[in-house]
């Protein structure tokens, strides 16, 4: 397997010539463009990694799955769908057009900006600072790592230039799916963005979605019903405006963010980790999605 992961990292590295590193704030501007790691931990626990796999980034908006789980904890699934629908866009991850548009008056689904803020609102709490305590507790026991936290300078980087949100989060606040303080949900957004993470602890992550909410521990931190809700969103909104396509080429429930990284599930099987910076125009990595596409193909992990 380690050799398998080796010639992928070796093979596909050179695809990061074809896209960019996400620059909206300087700081994430400094990623080394053709960084490439994977880490695959199989259902039994054993570790596999190649190339640059404990290389930190910013999780960005892989942490729209986590803030999930732990709404959906908090709320019971039938309020956070009450505010959230669960129907793919084919907009871009930020589009704000269908908001106002739609009949439906509600965000579409929890992995674009618009429905990951209102479910930021839903996270228990007396204040930001406690709500996203909460959630930083909740994701330093799923990855079973201790150490996880945020990277101040891309926080207050996103914070800065957060106007895009920030006008959704009101729009959303005046249509009452926002029912606290919406500079609360906003902060707490910002901040689940500048998570640092490794490939590795996404690996670890995606284990516990493959493992239907369990640590290695055997503590069974969410329902199946939840791990299965969320494993389902990645494959229908995971990719961004590309999930379609991915799900076509890789068909691994998979959620990517403009730090570069991507977690995958193979239910029952593995959780896989995977970093490339190099972005594409939709906002997936360019090697991370080649090197999921060949390790699918090699290892047979389509779920459909
Ligand atoms: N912080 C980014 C934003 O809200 C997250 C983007 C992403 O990873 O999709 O615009």
């Amino acid at each position: 397997m380690e050799d398998l992961l080796k010639n992928l990292v070796k093979n596909n590295q050179a695809k990061s010539k074809l896209g960019e590193v996400a620059n909206y704030i300087p700081e994430l501007d400094k990623a080394k463009k053709d960084a490439l790691g994977i880490c695959i931990y199989d259902i039994n626990g054993n570790e596999y990694c190649a190339g640059d796999c404990e290389e930190k980034f910013t999780i960005q908006s892989i942490s729209k799955i986590i803030t999930l789980m732990l709404a959906i904890l908090d709320n019971g699934e039938e309020y956070v769908f009450s505010k959230v629908g669960m129907e793919p866009t084919g907009d871009p991850f930020n589009s704000i057009k269908k908001l106002e548009t739609s009949s439906r008056k509600r965000p579409y689904n929890p992995m674009i900006n618009a429905g990951a803020i209102a479910v930021s609102s839903m996270i228990k709490g007396k204040d930001a600072r406690e709500k996203f305590q909460r959630l930083l507790d909740f994701v330093r026991k799923i990855s079973e790592d201790d150490t996880l936290d945020v990277n101040y300078k891309i926080y207050c980087g996103e914070s800065e230039t957060g106007n895009r949100n920030r006008a959704m989060g009101y729009f959303l606040k005046s249509q009452n799916i926002i029912e606290g303080n919406v500079e609360d949900a906003l902060d707490v957004y910002f901040k689940q963005c500048s998570i640092e993470a490794t490939a590795k602890n996404l690996a670890r992550i995606g284990l516990f979605l493959a493992r239907g909410g369990k640590t290695s521990t055997g503590e069974q931190v969410i329902n199946p019903r939840i791990a299965t809700i969320v494993k389902t969103l990645m494959v229908t909104c995971g990719m961004y405006d590309s999930s379609g396509e991915f799900a076509v080429r890789v068909g691994i429930p998979s959620k990517s963010g403009v730090g570069g990284g991507i977690v995958s599930v193979v239910p029952g099987k593995m959780g896989i980790g995977v970093f490339g910076p190099s972005l594409d125009k939709r906002g997936n990595s360019v090697a991370g999605v080649a090197v999921l596409e060949e390790l699918s193909k090699e290892l047979s992990l389509t779920i459909f």
